[in-house]
């Protein structure tokens, strides 16, 4: 019997959100099709009036084709989706139907995100989402898995169940300390300490109130601690961990222009695209990301770079970075069902080093147009960038983001790569 969970609004104010038809979603943005989807695409009888087959299976998954300049093949020349234009919007994919909501089901209910890869949700225009809650519902409660499966509340750590109100109270805490009025740096370095410190702790039997308690005292240290650990830069090493990172949450592997390669040829070009972000130093170029962002930026241009503390914007990257911050943990996206089943520490520890890659991403599109500093726009296009991959890529949720966060937990790692880029 399927259990129906209630969907749980997101909490975030001061979001704003309503559809101004940019059609950024439908270019550039790799559409995931579930089984249902692919049937409904298949009984449309696209093939012989698109003169091609609309999916693409890569890697066990099957996806909407796009063109070579990287639009879905369904996005009409006006802007409007052809799907959408014949069958009405209930054909679309579940995934065009949401964007830009997102849906983390727990054990009793789900929690509805919503992304940062969508223009107006970045730029936060549109109504208050507190005040369309209802529209918001009706899109996302149409008999998908996310609200009728329930899943099992995110660990605390790898093999270590939360309990009740642990999740909440942790939550809570990470919120309060992003919300605190300091420099942006000394922010992610905390989180990036909390990050280092709960992943180290033997926490079999520490539960409950003594969980909070622990958590409690970790956050009350942080304002006294920090300055008393100050942190060397980064070691190349750490550099090429940080740049392998970016390259995970940037890649693209455009499976459907020109038709899917085989699984062991797509790894292994991936493997080398990957090679190439991490040895990456000096004056070799940043490999090229996609629209919108230059293909001749060294990497010395990218490190010599301040971050946006040193930027006029510095006020609106604040709000900007605060609000996707808060509306990621409040929307689900860090942990749990929202993050490859991932638990709270884990979790919260590639999402600190997320951060790290904003922040280098955004002094990378600041260079590319020969800025002193990241600007609003470069630090929007960071965050849109990220967005798209997080939670979605089924490499940030494998073997090598383990490793590369294994290593970063070392040395203070994390630490070195994160606050440095604010
Ligand atoms: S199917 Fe329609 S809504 Fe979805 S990406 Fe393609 S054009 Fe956009």
């Amino acid at each position: 019997m399927k259990i129906s969970l209630p969907v749980l609004p997101l909490a975030t104010p001061r979001q704003r959100y309503s559809c101004h038809g940019c059609g950024n979603c439908c270019r550039d943005f790799t559409v995931q099709l579930r089984a249902a989807d692919a049937r409904r695409i298949r009984d449309q009888a696209w093939d012989s009036r698109l003169g091609v087959n609309p999916i693409v299976a890569f890697r066990g998954r099957e996806y909407l084709r796009q063109r070579t300049d990287g639009s879905c093949v369904f996005l009409l020349d006006d802007g409007r989706c052809r799907v959408h234009a014949e069958y009405g919007f209930e054909s679309k994919p579940i995934a065009c139907q949401m964007f830009p909501y997102m849906l983390a089901p727990s054990e009793a209910s789900s929690q509805m995100g919503v992304s940062f890869a969508c223009q107006s949700v970045i730029e936060n225009k549109g109504k208050a989402l507190n005040e369309q809650v209802s529209d918001a519902l009706k899109i996302v409660m149409r008999g998908l898995p996310e609200t009728v499966q329930p899943r099992p509340r995110a660990a605390i750590g790898r093999g270590r169940l939360a309990e009740r109100g642990e999740l909440d109270y942790l939550r809570g805490r990470i919120i309060t300390w992003i919300l605190r009025e300091s420099p942006m740096s000394h922010r992610v370095d905390g989180l990036a300490w909390i990050a280092q410190s709960l992943s180290t702790a033997r926490l079999t039997n520490v539960r409950g109130e003594r969980f909070k308690e622990l958590v409690k005292i970790l956050f009350d240290a942080l304002g006294d601690e920090l300055p008393l650990h100050p942190i060397a830069p980064p070691s190349l090493r750490q550099v090429a961990m940080l740049q392998g990172a970016v390259f995970a949450r940037t890649e693209d592997p455009k499976p459907v222009a020109q038709g899917a390669p085989g699984r062991f040829m797509s790894t292994l070009s991936q493997l080398r695209r990957s090679r190439l972000w991490r040895k990456g130093r000096g004056a070799t170029l940043v490999p090229a990301i996609g629209l919108g962002w230059s293909s001749s930026v060294t990497f010395d241009a990218v490190s010599t770079l301040p971050g946006i503390h040193a930027s006029p914007d510095s006020p609106l990257c604040d709000e900007l970075l605060s609000r996707w911050m808060r509306a990621s943990i409040e929307g689900g996206r860090i942990w749990g069902s929202g993050y490859y089943g991932w638990s709270a520490i884990d979790g919260l520890t590639a999402f600190v080093l997320s951060i790290a890659t904003v922040g280098w991403l955004s002094k990378l599109h600041a260079a590319g147009s020969s800025a002193p500093s990241p600007s609003l726009s470069d630090l929007q296009a960071a965050i849109g960038r990220i967005d798209r991959t997080s939670g979605r890529a089924i490499w940030l949720g494998g073997w090598s983001e383990r490793m590369r966060l294994a290593y970063l937990a070392r040395d203070d790692g994390l630490r070195r790569v994160a606050s440095v880029q604010f």
